[in-house]
């Protein structure tokens, strides 16, 4: 070793989620724990999460929630450290926070609450963070790995990667996980931006480009799953908001999406009802009632819009309810990295242990957090992710 080599038990690279948890479960254990991270600060993308109040788990995380190649390896560790572990830390530390839709928890105040919280535990028990440490050189020399950075090298019987996935560069984002992990021969599912708002072909981005700013709670499905009544937001790029961001992870190129405007109402019920109560009310009059005024005019020709309801056929109502409640879009592709929350694929799970992240080609090797090829929903998921395989690894490494 080089004189200025410095030897703990567990070498964590990423101090954010999931390394900053492992350090702690490992710290509480006596080992001695050193994270090492590029960026100037601990836990940048704890601090931007959730508008800047971190929705740190959710009331209901099942194995649903996350998509993966192999649907069953994130029980384990989900079962092992739950919602409610992290609920109890928060607790302890009084953080204020509250429940929103679907079961997500939000810091009252700030995300940094839960940073500092990490923060203070890793302090407790002794956890050294070492910031803006450039990482050149990762090796295995007999049973330790060998980490060298620009002024120093690190060494140790346990090895951590905890450094994320490729979302968001500007937040420190880089590929060495995934480098890492093909240096010791691990197979990687391929990447890509989860979580993300889809752009649109030209002529729809023109087309609706005048309705940037107006959100729609509706139903969206793509081929493979469908969520139901979470807000689509139209921005000058193309689409966005929770219901989008959510189906992103699931769309592929070329498909299209399926939007219902309207869940919970019967479309052509509603004008059927009208055009014998109100038969000289226009038909904007109507739909102005029940979506935002500016949406009308860009779903439906001008000339059916000012038509009073009496003019309607029965087949016009019907297709009239159709574009309503299955309006298609065919996005052209995704913002990508720049603006996903989370990068989908990654570390393959067969080749790692469900119950403590080891990988199965390298004794002391460990993966945790949007690494693994483990991605959560939108609503907290990914976070819980994060504690509960970052906790697994901790009570082994
Ligand atoms: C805008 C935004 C909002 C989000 N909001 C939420 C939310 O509210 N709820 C939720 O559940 N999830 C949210 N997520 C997702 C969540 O932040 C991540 O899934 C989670 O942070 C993953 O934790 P991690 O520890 O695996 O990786 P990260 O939190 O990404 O941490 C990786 C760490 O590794 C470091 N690193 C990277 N490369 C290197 C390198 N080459 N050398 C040294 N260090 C390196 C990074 O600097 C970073 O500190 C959000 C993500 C984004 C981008």
């Amino acid at each position: 070793m080089p004189p200025e080599s410095k030897r703990t038990d567990v070498l964590i690279i990423g101090a954010s989620a999931s390394g900053l948890m492992c350090a702690i479960e490992a710290g509480k254990r006596g080992r001695k724990v050193i994270v090492l991270d590029h960026a100037n600060k601990a836990g940048k993308k704890i601090l931007m999460s959730g508008g800047g109040r971190c929705n740190f788990t959710n009331m209901d995380v099942t194995a649903e929630n996350f998509i993966s190649h192999n649907p069953h390896f994130c029980k384990s560790a989900l079962s092992r450290y739950t919602q409610w572990n992290f609920i109890s830390m928060v607790n302890e530390f009084n953080i204020a926070y509250h429940e929103r839709d679907l079961g997500k928890l939000f810091c009252d105040d700030s995300a940094k609450d839960i940073l500092d919280m990490l923060l203070t535990e890793c302090k407790k028990v002794n956890v050294k963070i070492h910031l803006k440490c450039e990482i050149n050189v990762i090796e295995s020399i007999g049973s330790d790995y060998r980490i060298k950075t620009m002024n120093s090298s690190f060494q140790s019987t346990s090895l951590v990667i905890a450094c994320g996935g490729l979302s968001i560069p500007k937040m420190c984002a880089s590929p060495l996980g995934y480098k890492i992990a093909e240096q010791f021969d691990h197979h990687i599912w391929p990447t890509s931006a989860g979580l993300v708002p889809l752009t649109l072909q030209k002529h729809d981005k023109e087309k609706l480009e005048v309705l940037s700013g107006i959100s729609v709670e509706s139903n969206v499905s793509s081929e493979r799953i469908e969520f139901n009544k979470e807000n689509i937001l139209f921005t000058h790029r193309g689409l966005s908001g929770p219901a989008i961001l959510q189906v992103s992870s699931y769309w592929r190129s070329g498909e299209a999406i399926n939007v219902n405007l309207l869940p919970d109402i019967d479309a052509e019920l509603l004008l059927k009802n009208r055009q014998s109560k109100q038969p000289n009310t226009k038909l904007k009059n109507i739909l102005s009632e029940v979506l935002p005024k500016r949406l009308i005019p860009v779903l439906f020709e001008e000339a059916l819009i000012e038509q009073p309801l009496q003019e309607l056929s029965q087949v016009r109502i019907n297709d009239i309810a159709n574009q309503l409640h299955q309006w298609e879009v065919r996005p052209n592709g995704t913002e990508g990295y720049r603006t996903a929350e989370v990068t989908l694929g990654g570390v393959d799970c067969d080749e790692l242990s469900s119950k403590t992240m080891e990988s199965k080609k390298a004794k002391g090797l460990y993966f945790i957090g949007e690494i693994v090829d483990v991605t959560g929903w939108l609503g907290g998921y990914n976070f819980q992710w994060a504690w509960s395989s970052g906790w697994c690894a901790g009570q082994v490494v």
